[in-house]
């Protein structure tokens, strides 16, 4: 009666994927030896204080997502809450921030990392975060001798009025960016382009065009500033997320993450070969046939 009762009581927690994993179906309790039942009770018990665990990380969680501070591109950053799509996709969770669901699938994160497995988002474990999308780019500037660029129509680009010159971008990243989009559209239900959502905004930029950019626009995003940037491959696609094409402002950044194409790219972009660079939502990369590092 006491293991039943143990058993009911932990199933009021909240972790039922996590209990999934622990709980046995009513007939294996009643095959149970005495001496089975001992270790049962003490995985129950594991399991109670884990759910405490993880309810207390995810308390953690909701205040540290607004407000941590750490460093990137040589400034201060607050919080997580724009990378919450690209964290929830990394660590295999559909669960809010907020829940203890969420802070079990990060602890899993953690251990696999070599971190302490303690479910919460804290300064080392976003930068684990950061350092694997990272480690998934791009990683060279300039064309390669087997890149060639085409020109891709006006009509797939985000501004209308775009400069002929500038519509170019590698050929295969060309192809696999039509199947993305034509997918898009058959899992959103709609015109994914309608609003002008998934439309190209930049593609392959010339060093000399580069340069022009950098002293047109020296206050301009990371990016633009960039004297190797992985747009001059040819491999590189701003593509429209929503709000501001290209601002880094984390209003912005944040309008962009919640927009159904952002959360669709974030799941499903590395189908078709594009990875994200995390902190610019419109940023993706085309790096086919890559393994992780
Ligand atoms: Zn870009």
């Amino acid at each position: 009666m006491k293991k039943r009762f143990l058993l009911s009581s932990a199933a009021v927690g909240v972790l039922s994927t996590f209990f999934a994993y622990f709980l046995v179906s009513d007939s294996d309790v009643h095959a149970q030896t005495s001496a089975r039942s001992i270790n049962k009770t003490a995985s129950v018990k594991t399991t109670n204080e884990n759910s405490s665990r993880f309810t207390h990380a995810a308390a953690r969680n909701l205040r540290l997502r607004s407000s941590l501070q750490w460093a990137f591109g040589g400034k201060t950053q607050i919080g997580w809450n724009i990378y919450v799509p690209l964290i929830s996709h990394t660590i295999g969770t559909d669960n809010r921030p907020d829940t203890a669901e969420f802070a079990f699938a990060v602890s899993k994160w953690q251990e696999n990392r070599g971190l302490t497995a303690t479910g919460i988002v804290d300064r080392e474990t976003l930068e684990s975060f950061t350092k694997y999308w990272q480690s998934r780019r791009l990683g060279r500037a300039g064309l390669s001798s087997a890149d060639s660029l085409i020109t891709a129509p006006i009509a797939e680009f985000w501004d209308p009025s775009r400069s002929p010159d500038l519509l170019q971008l590698e050929r295969q990243t060309y192809a696999a960016y039509k199947r993305m989009i034509a997918a898009a559209a058959a899992e959103l239900g709609s015109d994914p382009t309608s609003g002008k959502f998934l439309r190209i905004i930049s593609s392959y930029r010339s060093p000399a065009y580069q340069e022009a950019l950098r002293k047109r626009e020296p206050n301009a995003g990371r990016a633009a500033l960039a004297k190797n940037s992985p747009h001059s491959t040819g491999h590189a696609l701003d593509i429209y997320v929503g709000g501001e094409p290209v601002k880094t402002e984390d209003s912005n950044r944040l309008l962009q993450v919640q927009t159904p194409a952002y959360k669709w790219m974030v799941k499903n972009a590395e189908r078709f070969g594009f990875y994200p660079y995390f902190y610019e939502p419109w940023h993706w990369e085309y790096v086919p046939g890559r393994v992780d590092r």
